[in-house]
């Protein structure tokens, strides 16, 4: 493959920025540096002005995913060239088998949905249902596939929530394997219980998503999940922090010491939950996820549960739907499909509030958006970095140049945005993908067929620092 030369910008990574300029050959980084050996015929990417930084992984996505009765709107065409055009190089997607389905034949039907990705793809397997049989091929998902990170669910009741048993169980199958736990914390129980009370009352519209699940519930559920994963002894990944008190605990248990990695999503930082008291039903369902977005305080609580290293990765949860997608929920809140785009637009809106906000250094911005991440789930330092030798995943952001983020302009292929009308400063301008110029200001040349599988490997029998 052709050289290309991205000349005259400010590498940032994790430990620094330096004027520098990059080379990049047969997909990976050839070269970091001044007056770099460049081959002739080599393209050269302009990034005078700009900084040059790892792309981003968004460790959370749900592309394609059949769910509620509907499909997402992206699938993982769609969902990654998006990606590109927002500075998104990797994304790690759920595989989640029906009930009683083997997770390797699930696995199968994803890896044939994500061979149409433009960029790099790693998943994780949701623990959709327990027994003999999933413990069992765990081990061929661990040791013969790659798939290292199994998510559990103390929510969706009836659904996806196992028991605390189930979960115990779960969790020493993964230290046996050296894999993975994550989980969604919320407390399931409590919130079928919250769902039928306010249906009883007459309670039937987005209001009330909101008010079934308050973030006491996701408190309880995630100390319970950190208490587990501590007295079992294995890492744990906490996926979506929403609420305060589950950022806490997860500060708590990583001040004793326990390995465990919090997430959160721009949104959670940003949006709260006075959206749901819109009027205009679309406008209020289109911010029907779960978690729910939070009371005002609980923002601030986030940054500094960021700040502090509390929380430490950055997802989006990508699981887009159209207004007439949401519109299944119109008589019954809690058949509104649950989830909100932004693969598109994480890093740009993290650039803005944080790094423009004052509240996170671009070195920072970089661990958060994709050093965690890469260390979390055994990418490192393939990704996640600009070493010589790591792959050529590079995204190049222009801090002087404004966007207006829009359903209207953006790539995701949804007619709703949660950022709608929000103007950032600092735009990707350029990604690469491997040494491939997939967005080059403003052209997304991003083609399906191009990401590759990232099978990862097991963390062995002692857990390594993961971040
Ligand atoms: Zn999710």
């Amino acid at each position: 493959m052709a050289a290309t030369w991205i000349a005259g910008g400010t590498v940032v990574t994790e430990e620094g920025r330096r004027r520098a300029d990059l080379l990049v050959r047969d997909g990976v980084v050839a070269a970091v540096g001044l007056s770099l050996d460049v081959p002739a015929g080599a393209a050269r990417i302009d990034a005078g002005g700009c900084l040059v930084m790892p792309g981003g992984i968004d460790p959370h996505t749900h592309m394609q995913l059949p769910t509620m009765g509907t499909v997402v709107a992206d699938d993982f065409a769609s969902g990654t060239a998006a990606a590109a055009a927002g500075g998104t190089t990797t994304i790690l997607d759920f595989v989640g088998p029906e009930r009683g389905q083997s997770p390797v034949e699930a696995l199968d039907t994803w890896r044939g949905w994500a061979s149409r990705s433009t960029i790099d793809y790693g998943f994780h397997m949701t623990v959709s249902w327990w027994g003999p049989g999933f413990s069992a091929e765990m081990a061929r998902l661990v040791q013969a596939h790659g798939v290292t990170s199994f998510k559990f669910f103390l929510a969706y009741k009836g659904g996806l929530m196992l028991s605390d048993e189930e979960i115990v169980k779960g969790f020493l199958r993964c230290r046996e394997l050296g894999a993975l736990p994550q989980v969604h914390a919320e407390n399931g129980e409590l919130i079928a219980h919250l769902q039928a009370k306010l249906l009883a009352e007459g309670r039937t519209g987005p209001v009330a998503h909101a008010l079934s699940r308050p973030p006491e519930l996701e408190g309880e559920a995630t100390l319970r999940a950190v208490t587990m994963a501590e007295t079992v002894g294995v890492p744990l990944y906490v996926v979506h922090v929403s609420a305060a008190q589950a950022a806490r605990a997860i500060g708590e248990a990583r001040s004793r010491g326990v390995k465990i990695v919090g997430e959160t999503l721009p949104g959670f930082l940003a949006i709260d939950d006075s959206v749901y008291a819109s009027p205009d039903f679309d406008q209020a369902a289109g911010h029907v996820m779960s978690p729910p977005y939070r009371p005002k305080g609980h923002l601030e609580a986030l940054w500094r549960a960021l700040e502090s290293g509390a929380l430490s990765t950055t997802g989006t949860d990508h699981c887009c739907f159209t207004r007439e997608q949401k519109r299944a929920g119109l008589e019954r809140f809690t058949l509104i499909p649950n989830g909100c785009g932004g693969v598109e637009d994480r890093l740009h809106v993290l650039w803005q509030l944080g790094v423009n906000g004052g509240r996170i250094t671009p070195e920072k911005f970089v661990s958060l958006t994709s050093g965690n991440a890469a260390r979390a789930f055994h990418l490192w330092p393939r990704k996640g970095s600009l070493a010589v030798g790591s792959d050529a995943d590079v995204l190049v952001l222009d801090p002087t140049r404004e966007k207006t983020l829009s359903a209207r302009t953006q790539h995701q292929r949804t007619d709703f945005s949660v950022w709608e009308g929000r103007t950032v400063k600092g735009v990707v301008v350029h990604t690469l993908s491997r040494g491939r110029h997939i967005w080059a200001d403003g052209d997304l040349r991003a083609e399906p067929g191009w990401g590759r599988f990232l099978p990862r490997r097991p963390f062995g029998p002692v857990y390594e620092r993961l971040v």
